[in-house]
């Protein structure tokens, strides 16, 4: 079965009761069983139901077991935000005195998450560059787990996860992977050796940004050692492959009740019915705008992993199936140049988001680095790779004519 058939018919049926071909949204906080017995059993596990919409609801099952179908898990537990299910995926592996690495150039929420886990006894760790030397240089004895983006952002550096995967395997430890800006039309972590995949399916999952939402999907193979792991130790001894899941399921997912609300599992439902076709077009449409880019007098320079000569361009390759993602940055040369190219679009909105139907643009230095550029030494701001000429593109479903042409025209007004 390949991806759009998969997207459709996988792990999904129309409603038994009524046929209905979307699944229905059941709008409600807890389920009645006929007697008390029945419920007895459901809350012991021995048998499957549903109790409390924070523990579980079949509008939201019904999304997980499509995203777990997708990414080739074993399972997946949705959550509130793609912040909530980061929160959550790191915190089910983390005691007081464990540490994370991660790579540097993640998602702003997630870095100012991972620095404030030190408030918990949890420190983090931040890989200097994505190269496997560079993690392997951070992992400690007390290291418990590796998190990357696949493709970072705004420097679109890409890491390479089966040595990533590999690197994690050595020391016993599991390689977390956010897959929000590639999505398993892209890549497929688990096929890479990587053991928990999380999203935030606000962003390409949801697609036309109606609803904020995340998932994890766990891959149900990492064998949980009694040293580093003797909780998920513990759960492995009843659940087997399903330790990880059972415990975030018994235990922080339903604890601080980051449950999706059963009417946003309905339209990411909606929204997954056409992931595919959506990235197929962005894709290609970020590969057409970014050569017109590259040839245009009055770009200074852009970063795409699909351009010759990018550096990740055969990583990039080899990873996503000869498609390159849907970000690109672009420079004009000076903060002036780019707020006027922003100011004079027409169809790009000037929004902080990425992966929405239509195209959007932002100014990084002056927005989400902003305040951290206040802080920050000239040496830490260049290694986040934002320069104060550079715009990001995230790109949409536009026709490419009409994206072209708003470009075109609107670096026209450039001196
Ligand atoms: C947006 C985003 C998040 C956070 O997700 P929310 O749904 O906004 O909480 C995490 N990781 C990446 C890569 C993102 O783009």
């Amino acid at each position: 079965m390949e991806f759009n058939t998969r997207l459709l018919h996988g792990n999904y049926q129309p409603d038994e009761g009524t046929g209905a071909t979307t699944v229905p949204i059941f709008q409600s906080t807890s389920f009645r069983h006929k007697t008390a017995e029945e419920l007895e059993k459901i809350f012991a596990g021995a048998e499957p139901g549903y109790v409390y919409t924070r523990i579980n609801n079949p509008t939201i099952e019904a999304f997980e077991k499509r995203i777990a179908f997708l990414e080739k898990g074993i399972g997946a537990v949705a959550c509130a935000s793609g912040m909530a299910a980061i929160s959550m995926a790191v915190l089910n592996l983390l005691e007081q005195g464990d540490e994370l690495v991660s790579s540097a150039g993640i998602f702003a929420g997630t870095y100012s998450l991972f620095m404030n886990l030190a408030d918990y006894g949890i420190r983090a760790r931040f890989a200097k560059t994505v190269s496997v030397e560079s993690f392997a240089a951070e992992i400690t004895g007390k290291t418990r787990l590796i998190f990357v983006e696949t493709i970072g952002n705004p420097k679109m550096d890409i890491p390479n996860i089966s040595e990533l995967a590999e690197l994690a395997h050595r020391h016993n430890i599991p390689l977390v992977v956010d897959n929000t800006v590639t999505t398993p039309y892209l890549f497929r972590p688990f096929e890479h050796g990587a053991d928990i995949v999380v999203h935030s399916t606000s962003k390409l999952i949801n697609g036309s940004g109606n609803s904020i939402g995340g998932v994890i999907v766990d891959r149900g193979r990492f064998n949980w050692d009694e040293t580093k792991f003797p909780k998920l130790h513990e759960y492995k001894k009843k659940y087997s492959f399903f330790a990880y899941l059972a415990k975030l399921r018994q235990g922080i997912h339903r604890d601080f009740g980051v449950c999706m609300a059963p009417f946003n599992a309905y339209l990411n439902n909606l929204g997954l019915d056409t992931l595919g076709l959506r990235m197929e077009k962005m894709c290609s449409n970020a590969l057409a705008l970014a050569q017109f880019l590259a040839e245009h007098p009055k770009v200074a320079w852009v970063n795409y992993p699909g351009l010759v000569g990018n550096p990740y361009r055969r990583l990039a390759e080899g990873q996503f199936g000869g498609k390159f993602g849907i970000i690109l940055t672009f420079g004009v040369g000076s903060k002036e140049n780019a707020f006027k190219v922003i100011n004079n679009l027409k169809y790009a909105y000037n929004l902080s988001n990425i992966g929405d139907l239509r195209t959007l643009v932002v100014h990084p230095a002056s927005t989400i680095y902003a305040s951290l550029f206040a802080e920050c030494s000239e040496e830490e701001k260049q290694a986040t790779g934002v320069t104060d000429d550079m715009i990001r593109v995230s790109v949409g479903i536009e026709d490419i004519q009409d994206l072209i042409g708003d470009f075109q025209q609107a670096l026209n007004v450039v001196q």
